[in-house]
């Protein structure tokens, strides 16, 4: 928009940060004013999974120019034809999305040059792969690729969004110093800024959105301890699945159900990926890998019917202390926390694996959610900056999951491998679904241009508007329904301004 000549002002919650900064995402810092400076959300999340006690702890979730996406781990891979309506292999769990797989593929191949992603074609797919080539694989990682290979499989460069100037360290999972990493900050907001159409308003949360006569009129902003409001033509609302329904749901000024909720819809249909982790050690004969981030696969993309997801190298290797640690972080969260003994069990499963084979390199399956009315997220009713999430995991849910797990063991059995999740991990990181779009106000909040379906000039550009979650990782549909999004609104801008002049 900003390109267009629009006049853009971008109100952040978070930080400005120092470009020098590379720090990660840090779970165990709970200082609220320390969290805020590095640009985590500052506060915990309540979950209430199953009908479990509630459980509060650090979501992977930025706060800060570029949002989660500054710590994110660049892989951004174009989902399927079948992720967003129904072909003729695979019907689509809500008979699809309103705007189909042709009308978005210009918008995935525009955030695709704005994230200069590198990668390779799927061998499995009619559709091209990224125009920049990926770098060279070292010989380690090329054996890797023919032992896939000569196990049937079909692996293909990953899709990264990574420039890889002179000295690139990978910056996976935490902030780039560079705009080297290419995420909402360098490839969305700073480019943004540099038009000089464009203003930034860091530190300043927006608070409520506030409606008259089917329109916002302004929001409350809350900076340096002082409250403010702003106007303008359009608002585009990209605070993140969690926080975007949070601050609808707590707009309460006209309706006491929130703001854009006649439906009731805000906040439900929440998703996840669920992570299934493989620690994978070469064949034999085959050098070791390590840490690497170059390989994705799609032959489980869907299998037997169901929609599975796509499996990726996650660019961690796994030690002894690595594996342990992640297996009794998986197991505090999970029900078998309770079990005696499991704890000792994870150590010992971590060191057995560790010794006999040495330094593994972790993959990852992305298990596609679907979107069930009841997991959904409100603002916590003690502290409205807690977003309290009900979700349950349908046994439809455990059983793709089972059938997901018995795959990767069946396919990557040539290897040797082991499991690294007990029970199912939510990623909480790929939170989607809790605004979605749709062409029926009834069961959807916004429309099929992402826009309030009960507000002229509300539009919604983050994770919430999708109505499921797809098989690969969110970020370039994020990007690529941004893109179409911002096109939307310069264009009635355009024809407002024509028509006023
Ligand atoms: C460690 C990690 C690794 C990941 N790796 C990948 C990956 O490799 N590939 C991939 O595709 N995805 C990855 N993801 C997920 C990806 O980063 C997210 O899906 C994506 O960033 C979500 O974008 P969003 O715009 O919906 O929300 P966010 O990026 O979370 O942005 C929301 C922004 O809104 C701001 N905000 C919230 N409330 C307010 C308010 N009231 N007022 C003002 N501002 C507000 C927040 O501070 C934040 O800056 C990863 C995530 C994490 C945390």
């Amino acid at each position: 928009m900003a390109e267009r000549g629009l006049s853009v002002l971008f109100v952040e919650k978070g930080p400005l940060g120092h470009r020098t900064e590379g720090q990660d995402l840090r779970a165990d810092l709970s200082d609220y004013r320390a969290r805020q400076a590095r640009g985590f959300w500052p506060t915990p999340i309540e979950t209430r999974i199953a009908g479990e006690g509630p459980q509060r702890f650090f979501a992977p979730l930025g706060s800060g120019v570029g949002g989660s996406s500054v710590f994110y781990a660049a892989a951004a891979e174009q989902p399927e034809r079948h992720d967003l309506e129904t072909t003729s292999a695979m019907p689509h769990p809500t008979g699809g999305w309103p705007v189909g797989f042709d009308s978005f593929r210009p918008y995935f191949v525009q955030a695709q040059e704005a994230l200069s992603i590198r990668g390779e074609k799927d061998p499995l797919s009619d559709l091209p792969g990224p125009a920049l080539d990926a770098p060279p694989l070292t010989e380690a990682e090329a054996r890797m690729f023919d032992d896939f290979r000569a196990a049937g499989l079909h692996p293909y460069r990953a899709h990264e969004a990574l420039r890889r100037l002179p000295g690139c360290t990978d910056c996976l999972g935490r902030k780039c110093p560079r705009a080297c990493k290419m995420d909402g900050r360098s490839a969305g907001v700073e480019p943004a800024l540099e038009t000089g159409n464009a203003t930034l308003l860091p530190n300043c949360a927006v608070e409520e959105l506030i409606e008259g006569q089917g329109r916002i009129t302004a929001v409350r902003v809350r900076a340096e301890g002082r409250d403010h409001l702003l106007q303008a033509d359009v608002f585009v609302l990209a605070a993140g699945a969690l926080n975007s329904p949070n601050l609808l749901l707590r707009s309460t000024g006209k309706h006491a159900a929130g703001c854009a909720n006649s439906s009731g819809c805000v906040g439900h249909g929440l998703m996840f990926h669920l992570s299934e982790m493989v620690a994978l050690w070469p064949r034999r004969g085959s050098p070791a890998v390590g840490a690497t981030r170059t390989l994705s696969f799609r032959d489980l993309y869907t299998h037997e019917g169901q929609r599975l997801g796509l499996v990726q190298s996650m660019g961690v290797a796994a030690d002894y202390g690595q594996i342990a640690g992640h297996l009794k972080g998986i197991l505090a969260r999970s029900r078998l926390r309770r079990v005696p003994g499991a704890s000792r069990v994870a150590t010992l499963a971590a060191k057995i694996g560790a010794d006999v084979f040495g330094s593994a390199t972790v993959l990852v399956g992305l298990l596609e959610d679907l979107p069930y009315v009841d997991n959904r997220v409100e603002p916590h009713p003690d502290d409205p900056e807690v977003p309290l999430i009900h979700y349950t995991i349908s046994d439809e849910l455990k059983a793709r999951r089972a059938l997901f797990r018995q795959a990767m063991r069946r396919t990557l059995g040539q290897h040797r491998m082991m499991l690294l999740n007990f029970g199912p991990s939510l990623n909480f990181g790929h939170s989607s679904g809790t605004l979605r779009f749709g062409s029926d106000p009834a069961t959807s909040v916004l429309d099929v241009d992402c826009r309030a379906h009960d507000l002229d000039n509300l539009y919604v550009a983050d994770a919430s508007f999708m109505p499921t979650s797809m098989g690969v990782n969110p970020s370039l549909t994020i990007a690529a329904n941004a893109l179409r999004v911002g096109d939307i609104v310069a264009t009635r801008l355009a024809a407002t301004r024509r028509i006023a002049s």
